[in-house]
């Protein structure tokens, strides 16, 4: 399989990480659109949020309980937004489920 993320994930193709354990890593978006803007990915391929069920959603649930201390320890202080585009509509351009974390300004408050 063609996949950027998982080229990422087995060393490939660099990338300036911000977090990494056993079932996810997190690293810094190489065009960000905000102060700070870090990616968060599950190590197993899981396409999209229409690919999350009863058998992965374990891993959601670890990476939505590590995304404050990621958050915090790259400096954000006053809030951010976790994104996660599904799909052509949402212009997902990368087929390896991810969620984006962007903070350190004050953000538009139109999502769409
Ligand atoms: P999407 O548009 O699928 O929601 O988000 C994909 C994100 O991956 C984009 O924000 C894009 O800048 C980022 N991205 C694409 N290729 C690379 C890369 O090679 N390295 C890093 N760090 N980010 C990438
Ligand atoms: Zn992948």
């Amino acid at each position: 399989m063609d996949c950027l993320f998982c080229a990422i994930i087995e060393g490939t193709i660099p990338s300036k990480k911000a977090y990494e354990d056993d079932k996810m890593l997190a690293f810094y978006d190489i065009n960000p659109q905000a102060p700070v803007h870090i990616l968060v990915i599950p190590k197993k391929h899981i396409a999209s949020v229409d690919e999350v069920n009863s058998e992965n959603s374990d891993i959601i649930a670890a990476i939505f309980e590590k995304i404050p201390e990621i958050a915090k320890t790259a400096g954000i202080t006053n809030g951010y937004r976790v994104v996660s585009n599904c799909g052509d509509d949402a212009c997902q351009t990368v087929k390896h489920l991810h969620f984006h974390i962007l903070g350190g300004k004050p953000l538009a408050g139109e999502m769409a």
